[in-house]
């Protein structure tokens, strides 16, 4: 059979290379001789999602009402709901109409808004190490990323300073995500502020992954774009049900901020797709508006799981902080330890699967990234594993 008859679109081997490869067949192989594997790999909350928004889902999909195609932008009532809820949770009012998309997980924002606004060429500025659908993104569209280090000497945040003032010039929009994966760092309101001056200056787009702004330790609040004046005329924000309400598999999520923003990025999934499935919004209604004392039974078991992870490690010798948001430690190694070798090596002798930095770009080398989807005991006897390990 001839292989290469099929020779795929150059906008896709220009991604890169798929990292954790290795990682998977190590685990794989591992997993068949029957280790007891601890996964401290995936970005996935182990928790079910709430039950009263399951049975908000049962409901209405029962309901033939909403069995038609749904509306681009998202049920009024659905649009609403986000506004009651970013409100109450931030103090900004969006308008319902206009201020407020919803989508098919912020994934699919993300990885569709540099469609609407980068021509062949532009550039985007993404962060490095980073969630890697920014970068794709911006290559599927045509676009040059740019990648702007995130270095724990500045607490993960980016030095706009040091951007080439070339590539500046070329910049059509800048991708940020905090509280951050992989680092788990957050940014003060300061930072923000700092941010909306930065895209204002160059005429960028900013566009602020969210996804983890719900899920904080220790009474940390993480603050929204929006809260920033000017930040409702620079950009736009992604917030997801995903990792907040334990429902990554829905698929569910929304977009706030500027106007014409949003009104492009509705102008491409108006091509691509035909809304979010109203039950699931129906579902996502009753999470917004639900209950608060979930939410907080959810961040009291991270708390417990962050604590035991990282005292243990820190017993371990490692210079590892408690993070005040995010599922995620992120882990520095010892000096010219490898990111990807570690990994192996705590794969295959100690069945603990982590995710190695370089995975998220090169200024992730050097670290590893621990999730903390698994019960405390799990993180005790992984601790235990690693200390006998004796790295
Ligand atoms: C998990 C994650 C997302 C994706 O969330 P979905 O809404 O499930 O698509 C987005 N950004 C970051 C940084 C994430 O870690």
């Amino acid at each position: 059979m001839a292989a290469a008859s099929f020779a795929r679109a150059e906008r896709l081997n220009q991604l890169p290379p798929y990292l954790f490869a290795e990682i998977d067949r190590m685990r794989k192989e591992a997993q068949a001789k029957g280790a007891d594997i601890i996964d401290l790999g995936v970005g996935d909350p182990d928790l079910p999602t709430y039950p009263h928004i399951v049975k908000r889902l049962q409901e209405a999909a029962a309901d033939p009402s909403h069995h038609r195609y749904p509306s681009y932008a998202g049920m009024e009532s659905f649009r609403q709901a986000v506004a009651t809820w970013f409100q109450k949770r931030y103090g900004v009012t969006l308008d319902p109409n206009g201020e407020i998309i919803s989508m098919l997980g912020s994934k699919e924002g993300i990885g569709h808004i540099p469609l609407a606004f980068v021509n062949p060429g532009d550039v985007v500025l993404v962060p490095d190490p980073g969630y890697p659908v920014y970068y794709s993104g911006t290559v599927l569209a045509g676009g040059h990323p740019v990648l702007i280090p995130l270095r724990r000497e500045n607490r993960f945040l980016p030095d706009y300073s040091r951007i080439d003032p070339a590539d500046l010039k070329k910049a059509k929009m800048l991708f940020l995500n905090y509280p951050n994966n992989p680092t788990a760092a957050v940014a003060p309101v300061e930072f923000l502020r700092e941010s909306v001056e930065f895209a204002r200056r160059n005429h960028l787009i900013l566009c602020h992954d969210a996804a983890y702004n719900e899920m904080s330790y220790d009474g940390y609040k993480a603050p929204s774009l929006l809260q920033v004046e000017g930040g409702k005329e620079v950009g736009i924000e992604f917030h997801s049900f995903s990792k907040t309400f334990n429902m990554t598999g829905w698929r569910a999520a929304f977009a706030v901020g500027n106007r014409e923003i949003l009104s492009g990025l509705a102008a491409v999934k108006a091509n691509l797709d035909s809304g979010l499935f109203e039950a699931v919004q129906e579902a996502g209604i009753a999470a917004l508006l639900g209950p608060a004392e979930e939410l907080e039974e959810v961040r009291r078991i991270y708390t417990g799981r962050r604590n035991v992870l990282v005292d243990g490690l820190q017993r371990a010798g490692f210079q590892v902080e408690k993070p005040q948001a995010t599922f995620y430690l992120w882990v520095p190694l010892p000096q010219g330890v490898r990111s990807v070798e570690f990994c192996a090596h705590l794969l295959q002798e100690a069945a603990i699967v982590s995710t190695p930095g370089v995975g998220f770009g090169s200024y992730g080398e050097g670290f590893i990234r621990f999730t903390l989807t698994v019960s405390e005991e799990r993180l005790q006897e992984a601790v235990e594993r690693i200390r006998k390990l004796r790295i």
